[in-house]
């Protein structure tokens, strides 16, 4: 096996062919094992154990048997393990963003986000709080209590591991719940990483157990172990809905995260010295798999061949290799994602819309392993056309021209999706109705997704999901209301 952990103290940290069930680092139960690869190289990075379902099946009697001491913990503990698990991955953020880099194979984002999630979830932690409730008779009393579920359960992606991560388990401890999670075979490694930290920090065996594997085996067990009380998952509309279908078959309460095909509504009074850059980095960051990233820009006629000019203008400068390379943009994440994204490309040009920029894999001999493609731009797209209407996850834009306003809100609302969506325009008028009619979980005016927030909730509309994580009730999300009354006896 090649190794290539970009550092020897990470290499610390992650422990080899081992997942965490109970405290313990262990391998699968039936041994086997799944190499992690280097999406630049192909090289083999790492080997996780092949969990499966008698894996989650231990995960989950220690989840259940941790369960009564940490709901019992005092909120202000938990909120204290969850703030020191922070400050460790602070003090370990350059090696957890280049092993993130690696396994993603993006180039570094800077620092991490992991500590600053996990710090604003300790906060609310012992800010959790029931009502006193209006009573009938004046010898009992009312009240609501806000309680955990007991073993929650959670399969997240691979394309911010880290955060989707911290973000997850952070508000399911916090609350009293304990947790088994699935991180994506594709990049386990930040998600274990993070997971040796909550250890060192003091977090008791059993609250946080992470089972690696596929899918299919390790991942579709979760959902559809009894023992799950709630159930959260993040990743693409047709898994999200085999999720669902195992919580219906339990009654499993279910949070989902799914994809997304955002529109940037560019308007003809927009600054596009200040659009441009944002739509063109939103669409070739992390190579464009984000959820959230603007994929469709829906452009104003008046001002439609000026943005085709400068979007490609950008998305032909864009340096294209590996993470740790001067790069703008690395490799996709693994082959299936490479023939989806040069599949869709074919598709735009099949279905008649124009290529401008890209369109392909990148000339050089270095590029030949990975799986690369470059940034890409299509114009005159019909909103009717695969491109504009499903989600490629990866760099390829896709310019739809309308005019005036009311076009515009029904293109950029005429997806199945509903995540995230941008509108740019000095028209304050214009930026309140566009606010107000967008179908879609946050709007950003002016701006890049969610610029200057903290705390604001993030989920989707329509099939992009539904329920809400990172904002102020992010761990109130993760407990179930209960009535007590008390009658006094004389
Ligand atoms: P995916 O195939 O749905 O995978 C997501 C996770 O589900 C992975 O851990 C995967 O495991 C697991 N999985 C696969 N089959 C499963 C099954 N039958 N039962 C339970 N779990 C199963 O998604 P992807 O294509 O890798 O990720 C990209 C998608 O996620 C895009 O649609 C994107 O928009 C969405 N996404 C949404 C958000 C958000 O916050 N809204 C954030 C990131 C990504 P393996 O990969 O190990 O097989
Ligand atoms: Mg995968």
């Amino acid at each position: 096996m090649t190794t290539v952990l970009p550092s020897p103290e990470l290499g610390a940290l992650l422990v080899d062919n081992a997942q965490l069930i109970g405290g313990e680092w262990v391998p699968a139960k039936s041994g086997e094992t799944i190499d992690v690869i280097n999406p630049a190289t192909r090289e083999v990075v790492a080997r996780i154990p092949r969990g499966d379902t008698v894996d989650v099946d231990a995960a989950v009697r220690a989840a259940s048997a941790a369960f009564p001491a940490w709901r019992d913990t005092s909120p202000t503990e938990r909120g204290a393990l969850v703030l020191r698990w922070a400050q460790l991955i602070r003090e370990h953020d350059a090696e957890l963003d280049s092993l993130e880099s690696q396994e993603v194979g993006r180039p570094s984002w800077g620092p991490p986000p992991m500590a600053r999630i996990l710090t604003f979830i300790a906060g609310q932690a012992d800010k959790v709080q029931g009502l006193s409730l209006p009573v009938g008779s004046p010898d009992v009393l009312g009240l609501t209590l806000r309680e955990p579920y007991g073993v929650v359960g959670s399969v997240i992606p691979w394309n911010a591991p880290g955060p989707m991560f911290a973000n997850d388990v952070g508000a399911a401890i916090a609350a009293g719940n304990t947790i088994v999670i699935k991180p994506a075979e594709d990049a386990p490694l930040t998600p274990l990483a993070l997971a040796r930290l909550a250890v060192e920090a003091g977090i008791p065996p059993g609250v946080v157990n992470v089972v690696t594997g596929y899918g299919h085996e390790a991942g579709a067990a979760i959902p559809a172990h009894p023992g799950i009380r709630r159930m959260s998952f993040t990743g693409s509309p047709e898994t999200g809905s085999l999720v669902m279908a195992a919580c219906a078959k339990n009654l499993t309460p279910l949070h989902l995260e799914l994809g997304g095909k955002s529109p940037q509504v560019i308007f003809g009074d927009a600054d596009l010295g200040a659009a441009i850059p944002a739509i063109a980095t939103g669409i070739t960051l992390n190579t464009g798999q984000i959820c959230a990233a603007g994929s469709r820009v829906v452009v104003d006629r008046s001002v439609h061949a000026e943005v085709v000019r400068r979007l490609a203008e950008h998305l032909g400068q864009v340096r294209v290799g590996a993470w740790h390379e001067k790069v703008q943009m690395g490799p996709l994440i693994n082959e299936k994602q490479h023939d989806r994204v040069l599949g869709y490309v074919k598709a735009g040009r099949e279905e008649g819309a124009e290529l401008v920029v890209g369109g392909g894999v990148p000339d050089g001999e270095r590029f030949e392993r990975g799986f690369f493609v470059q940034a890409t731009l299509f114009d005159r797209v019909d909103p009717g056309m695969r491109i504009a209407r499903e989600e490629i996850f990866g760099p390829v834009l896709s310019v739809i021209p309308v005019d005036g306003e009311d076009e515009a809100l029904e293109v950029a609302n005429g997806t199945d999706y509903g995540l995230v969506a941008s509108v740019w325009t000095r028209d304050v008028g214009r930026a309140v109705r566009m606010s107000k009619r967008l179908q879609a979980g946050q709007v950003a005016v002016n701006a890049a997704l969610g610029a200057g927030l903290v705390g604001a909730p993030f989920g989707g509309y329509k099939r992009s999901g539904f329920g809400r994580t990172m904002g102020a009730d992010a761990v109130l999300d993760y407990t179930q209301v209960k009535a007590v009354s008390l009658r006094g006896t004389n």
